[in-house]
């Protein structure tokens, strides 16, 4: 009998199941296509229980370890049934609000995002607080069983297709330490008072939003911890960010390679050494990722090693676009193809999630233990 908590099994039955299965995306590149894709695939996924497995029994899960939703990501990302930008959000936000939300608040309202009901965001990064996030100043302050916010947030992407947000706050006075005077909320993108405006980035899609909040009330039931937890749940972030969520990049940029080599050869180019070099790149960092996949499903809390994840995926993805650019000379300058737009968007590699300098800059001092200059 098939053992699905059982990872070679699991992904057997999972591939079965695709083959089986139509979810072929539709011919709609623009951003609202592929959120409407990404919520039928995760709905198809979570009716047949496939997008169930790895996450724990009260927030909605079949249990079995973390390491068979890096498998659902890989399989569904790396067939290109769904982009990797939506797919990340899952990785990133749920193991967190199960960690910290209240445990009514969080068997609620998983299940609606893993079944592609709903779609969250994460609101952190501000117009002056991006690598130093402790210097946020949107503002909750306390009013009985209430907290009002004030404030902005930027970058947050797809917000405009959100229902909820995680939200970081500053809360306490001026004279406590900003690594405790932050707080975290599960916020209603419908509350009064949030407005949401797209931004237009120069891969030519309405990623991200400001989001804007005026006297913004929430229940205090939605605090995710404690008040000043939400450095902390930052931090907890990260590593799920970093492991499970980059497995399903690494599979959807090996996609894109093996189309590269299609394309090249299709051109009677010579396959050389500079899809050698990306090649290597890549395999360095799926070793890499397995690795930290791995010490994540044996129980050690990952830290700032997973700076060197982020820079092994940022150098790849790079890589991988600037040799298509040099092998397919003007194509991603001159033409509409997706490989214009991915190009453009891989330029943020080095940016979102941390950026390449302050990875450097963590791999340094805490890991090399460099010192501070
Ligand atoms: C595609 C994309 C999606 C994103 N999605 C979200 C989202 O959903 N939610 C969210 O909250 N945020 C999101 N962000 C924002 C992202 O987290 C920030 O852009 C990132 O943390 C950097 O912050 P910043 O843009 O304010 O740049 P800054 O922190 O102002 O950095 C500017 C430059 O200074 C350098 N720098 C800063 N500090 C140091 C230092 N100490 N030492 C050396 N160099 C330094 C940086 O490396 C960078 O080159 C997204 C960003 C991108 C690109």
């Amino acid at each position: 009998m098939t053992d699905l908590h059982q990872p070679a099994e699991f992904r057997k039955a999972l591939r079965a199941w695709l083959d089986e299965c139509d979810l072929t995306p539709p011919d709609d590149h623009s951003l609202a296509g592929h959120m409407t894709q990404f919520r039928r695939v995760q709905r198809a996924l979570y009716d047949a229980g496939w997008g169930r497995y790895g996450w724990p029994e009260h927030a909605g899960g079949l249990g079995g370890p973390a390491i068979l939703r890096a498998i659902v990501g890989e399989e569904v990302v790396g067939r290109r049934l769904a982009e990797p930008g939506p797919y990340s959000m899952l990785e990133v936000l749920t193991p967190t609000m199960i960690d910290y939300a209240p445990t009514d608040l969080a068997a609620e309202m998983v299940p609606k995002l893993l079944r592609g009901e709903e779609q969250w965001c994460q609101g952190f990064s501000e117009p002056g607080s991006g690598s130093d996030l402790a210097s946020i100043t949107t503002r909750a302050s306390q009013q009985g069983d209430k907290w009002v916010i004030n404030g902005q947030k930027v970058w947050t992407s797809f917000a405009q297709h959100s229902q909820r947000c995680i939200l970081l706050t500053r809360t306490g006075d001026a004279d406590t330490p900003n690594h405790q005077a932050i707080t975290a909320f599960f916020v209603d993108v419908d509350t009064p008072g949030i407005s949401v405006r797209p931004l237009r980035t120069m891969h030519d899609v309405d990623e991200f939003c400001e989001v804007y909040f005026d006297n913004v009330e929430v229940d205090a039931s939605r605090m995710l911890g404690k008040p000043g937890d939400g450095w902390q749940l930052a931090m907890d972030l990260l590593p799920y960010e970093r492991s499970t969520c980059f497995w399903q990049r690494i599979a959807y940029l090996y996609s894109r390679f093996d189309a590269l080599v299609g394309e090249v050869k299709g051109d009677g180019q010579a396959v050389d050494s500079d899809l050698g070099a990306v090649y290597l790149a890549l395999h360095t960092l799926r070793c890499r990722s397995r690795a930290t996949q791995h010490r994540l499903a044996e129980g050690h809390r990952l830290g700032p090693d997973t700076s060197i994840d982020k820079v092994l995926l940022a150098g790849a993805e790079q890589l991988l676009y600037d040799t298509a650019r040099d092998l397919m000379p003007s194509v991603i300058e001159l033409e509409d193809t997706d490989w214009r737009t991915e190009y453009l968007y891989s330029r943020a590699a080095t940016i979102y999630g941390g950026t390449a300098e302050v990875q450097r800059n963590i791999i340094s001092r805490r890991l090399l233990d460099l010192g501070k200059e």
